[in-house]
């Protein structure tokens, strides 16, 4: 039998340490909500590979899409040979998008992939250079992306220097009001960089790595407002809101706001590395032909389990799903909070199935080592998670929307467990 450590042994001498490991576990198979490890260990999944097995580990539909796109053909570029399933996704996501009129769609593989195309396109559309992202947001980690995503450290120390023409303004959370993040907008208006220079205004509709935080709907509605006074393109990062996750197709359609253009990946197909940029057509057709691409963008076997995950979802009516095991997640960690036999935490908060709290010490202070600490306990025991947070103090739980209430209910037992208080802490 393979064992863990040797396998993390191996895997510290040939891999770097800049791409950090959550868990000492290696997969050895994986269903639905279920992971094993090369030492027969079963889990609970509530990490969902960062958001993107909504439709659960290798659901059966996805499979065969696969499987079946397998026999055909695995590769063309599709800027080379265009194949009918890029098109029927593209077809497919125009008319889901929250967005009225024609819409148009480009593939990539990765979420960085997708905002960098957004801001590109963005950028063609309008002739303007200048983009503003918010604190506490994440957008990837390529050299634009990186320079978008609201945290310095680890993200952007010694990467160096940012792009330019980049600009953040406070994101309403913690004490920032709406009126506070408006006005400092209204100030970098006025010192830093004039609107009419400004091409996108890229925001997440509930904030994921920064702590899932909804983005307040006031704001979105404000933000829809200005890009239309000034001729800004506004951008909703749906990479990790996307897909049934908060509930609705798409977080933003939660606030009734219509974004210009919309960047897609993670839950998009089920385990496959796909991402998208969905878009207004006058916006998304402004790039000259060769502008935008890339040799994978579009992969036939991505493109084919992302149809099968849209036809799941719709069928498993995973966005009710999504609600349901919301409001149980919601109900159970309230519970957890004012228990004097548990880690000190805070209410839950998210949109769906997008749940999180914070781990605090007894004086109500974020503790990430504490977190770090249940989250390591939680795994001993058998459940997957995460943390997130401008500290890594929360938890987050980003389950399978496919995932039986029975698997939910122990991966729940398994996290009150893991926040029970140790003596000697
Ligand atoms: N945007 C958001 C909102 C994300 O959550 C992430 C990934 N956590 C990204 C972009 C980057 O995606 P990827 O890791 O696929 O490049």
């Amino acid at each position: 039998m393979q064992s863990n450590a040797a396998l993390h042994r191996r895997r510290l001498e040939a891999i770097p340490r800049g791409i950090a490991n959550v868990t000492a576990i290696a997969a050895d198979r994986a269903e639905n909500a279920e992971l094993w490890d090369v030492e027969g260990r079963r889990y609970i999944d509530f990490a969902a590979g960062i958001a993107v097995l909504n439709t659960g580990h290798r659901h059966p539909r996805v499979m065969a899409a696969v499987h079946a796109q397998l026999d055909r053909f695995t590769h063309t570029a599709f800027q080379v040979v265009a194949y009918e399933p890029y098109v029927a996704l593209a077809e497919r996501l125009n008319a889901l998008a929250p967005i009225a009129g024609d819409a148009q769609t480009v593939l990539f593989s990765t979420g960085a992939e997708a905002v960098e195309n957004a801001v590109k396109i963005a950028r063609r559309a309008t002739g303007r250079a200048s983009v503003i992202a918010f604190t506490g947001a994440f957008h990837g980690r390529s050299l634009l992306t990186m320079a978008l995503t609201g945290k310095v450290a680890p993200y952007k120390t010694g990467f160096g220097p940012m792009q330019g023409g980049i600009h953040h303004v406070p994101f309403p959370s913690g004490d920032i009001t709406v009126a506070e993040s408006l006005r400092a907008l209204d100030l970098l208006f006025a010192a830093s960089v004039d609107p009419k220079q400004v091409a996108a205004i890229i925001i997440e509709p509930v904030q994921g790595e920064g702590g899932f935080h909804p983005t307040p709907h006031e704001l979105l509605r404000a933000l829809r407002d200005i890009c239309d006074r000034h001729g800004i393109l506004l951008v909703a990062d749906e990479v990790q809101t996307g897909f049934a996750r908060t509930g609705k197709l798409f977080g933003i359609e939660h606030s009734g706001v219509e974004p210009d253009l919309i960047t897609v990946a993670k839950g998009l197909a089920g385990g496959f590395p796909l991402a998208g940029v969905i878009g207004r057509k006058a916006v998304m057709d402004a790039c000259d032909p060769g502008g935008l691409g890339t040799t994978f963008g579009g992969s036939p076997m991505a493109c084919a389990a992302a149809l099968a995950v849209l036809d799941v979802i719709e069928e498993e009516r995973l966005c009710e799903r999504a609600a349901t095991i919301g409001a149980a997640l919601s109900a159970r960690i309230a519970g957890f909070a004012g228990r004097n036999d548990l880690t000190r935490v805070s209410a839950p908060r998210g949109l769906g199935a997008m749940v999180a709290f914070d781990i605090l010490d007894d004086a109500g202070a974020p503790d990430p080592q504490a977190a770090k600490r249940v989250v390591a306990r939680a795994l001993d025991r058998g459940l997957i998670v995460l943390t997130c947070g401008p500290l890594g103090q929360a938890i987050r739980i980003l389950a399978p929307l496919t995932i039986p209430d029975a698997q939910l209910a122990e991966g729940l037992d398994i996290l009150e467990q893991a926040l029970a208080r140790e003596t000697g802490e």
